[in-house]
């Protein structure tokens, strides 16, 4: 615990109250508008979210709205926000919330986690935000703040790191506002106990923070060494059939599921890019194809990888497709492409068809 808990607590909502951002999110208590601000802002950063969550809510302004709406609307909706789990998750449990309780949001984090695809994290913010329940948050901003504020000389990652940040944060939760306490936390991870350069000079809980007694805060949070993200090579296959191209989704679970996507795959090792295209055409539509020029080659990074795709004109030789790994297969026209839900490195060559 820290020393004077108590001011340290007052002394962060009044900085909160007085100097949070202005967001759309902040002005309600609503509890499916909370929950669906805190789910497109995991992995996504305040002003990307702003756009999207306007968008799905004007689109899907009650969770009867969402649980009702198909699947491919929501995908659209999401597109280009990533981590599309999310919105499928976000989406069963839209329905399940219907069908199991009434359209009502169930009001405790322990209820709340048994909905589908939501995690302690969103649980504990739906909980503290919408219903006043005494419970802390835990996600990246309040795990460096928490790791400078009790000098913390352990790294942040891992499961008894977790455990030990999410019982800090719990004794400094007040009964009164914790949903705003939980957000100043975040805020102020954001906004002042920044990664890079932390402004303690201006920070409203400065006295209260060891590792600024004890001249550590650069040395906060300690992290495990990193290790080296991989990277794919990948080939594409732009087929084209009477000025439309072959387009196939994936399935609903997994990386960008049910996105649709252009045929191909990784080049596996010896492989030209050629022999690489014609295998995986083979595989996942059982069809043979003749290999053109390079339409683009476009890098991507995802979280735990990074790509390069390469992107190949190529025409049918031989079979008719079948759809072996997606599960369905659909001609489409460039025109038509604004109406489907694609992972966002493909719209860096979609352009270009
Ligand atoms: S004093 Fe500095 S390190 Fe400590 S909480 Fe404030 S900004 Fe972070």
């Amino acid at each position: 615990m820290l020393k004077d808990a108590r001011h340290f607590r007052r002394a962060l909502l009044e900085w909160f109250r007085r100097e949070a951002r202005d967001l759309p999110w902040r002005r309600t208590r609503d509890p499916y508008r909370v929950w669906l601000s805190e789910v497109i802002l995991q992995q996504t950063r305040v002003d990307q979210a702003l756009p999207y969550y306007e968008r799905i809510l004007a689109a899907l302004p009650t969770v009867h709205d969402l649980a009702a709406a198909p699947p491919d609307r929501v995908l659209k909706l999401w597109e280009g926000l990533g981590y599309y789990t999310r919105a499928r998750n976000l989406h069963r449990a839209a329905r399940a919330v219907v069908e199991s309780h009434g359209g009502r949001l169930p009001q405790t984090a322990e209820l709340l986690q048994l909905l589908p695809g939501i995690g302690r994290y969103t649980a504990c913010a739906v909980a503290s935000i919408a219903f006043g329940q005494r419970v802390p948050v835990v996600d990246g901003n309040v795990k460096r703040v928490l790791a400078r504020l009790y000098d913390l000389a352990e790294a942040i990652e891992g499961a008894a790191a977790e455990a030990r940040l999410w019982a800090l944060a719990r004794g400094l939760v007040p009964r009164a506002a914790p949903g705003d306490f939980n957000q100043a936390m975040m805020e102020l991870g954001a906004r002042v106990c920044t990664p890079k350069r932390p402004d303690c000079e201006f920070c409203p809980v400065a006295p209260c923070c060891r590792a600024r007694a004890a001249d550590t805060v650069t040395l906060r949070p300690v992290r495990r060494a990193a290790r080296q993200t991989p990277h794919h090579e990948i080939v594409v296959a732009a087929i084209r059939k009477r000025g439309r191209y072959l387009l196939g989704k994936r399935p609903p679970e997994g990386l960008l599921g049910g996105l649709w996507e252009f045929p191909g795959g990784k080049v596996e090792p010896g492989e030209t890019h050629a022999q690489a295209l014609a295998r995986e055409c083979r595989e996942e539509l059982g069809v043979e194809v003749a290999v053109g020029g390079l339409v683009a080659c476009v890098r991507h990074a995802y979280t735990h990888f990074r790509v390069t795709l390469n992107v190949y004109r190529c025409a049918l030789v031989a079979g008719e497709p079948t759809p072996n790994r997606h599960t369905e297969l659909r001609w489409a026209a460039p025109a038509a492409f604004a109406e489907l839900a694609f992972p966002k490195a493909n719209h860096k060559f979609l352009h270009l068809l």
